[in-house]
């Protein structure tokens, strides 16, 4: 399951890399002729579009990757395996994939970002829990037998808040 879930991400990857061919032809050259020439100058307007460009660019390529996984998921939604073992496998995997996108689901309950787990109840196949932080303290919510809607929101910052506010200045 997991090696599966991976390989969506990568050919999704791989459809982006793919989709612009003409572009890195050329741009391949041009860069290698930069390195080689003396050093030219750079405005900060042509710096500040480039890099607001890419901004835009990745967020787009950013959004489809959500959309895509997103689609795939909801495939899962309403529905789970009938063991323990496996429904815990398809959260760890789903929470691999989605980590790897820096990505986390949004508790449906709270709204807070959090990791899909599936927590043991009785002798049942367990039921799904977001998993989270709530004002410094570990919090589990949810508790269907099946996939919850999962909406993706992005993955918060290790810092502390303390810590964030310091470095938010520089
Ligand atoms: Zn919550």
């Amino acid at each position: 399951m997991l090696y599966k879930l991976y390989n969506m991400s990568s050919a999704v990857v791989t459809f982006f890399l793919e989709s612009r061919p003409t572009q890195s032809r050329h741009s391949i050259p041009n860069v290698r002729n930069i390195c080689m020439s003396a050093p030219q100058t750079l405005s900060p307007a042509e710096a500040e579009t480039a890099l607001l460009e890419l901004d835009q660019e990745l967020n787009r390529l950013q959004r489809t990757i959500r959309l895509a996984i997103q689609g795939q998921l909801s495939k899962m939604v309403g529905r789970s395996f009938d063991n323990l073992k496996q429904n815990r496998e398809l959260a760890e995997s789903i929470h691999q994939l989605l980590d790897s996108h820096g990505l986390r689901v949004c508790c449906l309950e709270c709204g807070h970002p959090a990791i899909l787990r599936v927590s043991p109840r009785g002798n049942s196949s367990g039921v799904f829990v977001f998993d989270h932080t709530i004002a410094g303290k570990r919090t589990f919510h949810g508790g269907r037998k099946t996939v919850p809607l999962i909406r993706l929101v992005a993955k918060p910052p290790r810092k502390s808040r303390q810590t964030l506010a310091e470095s938010s200045n520089g």
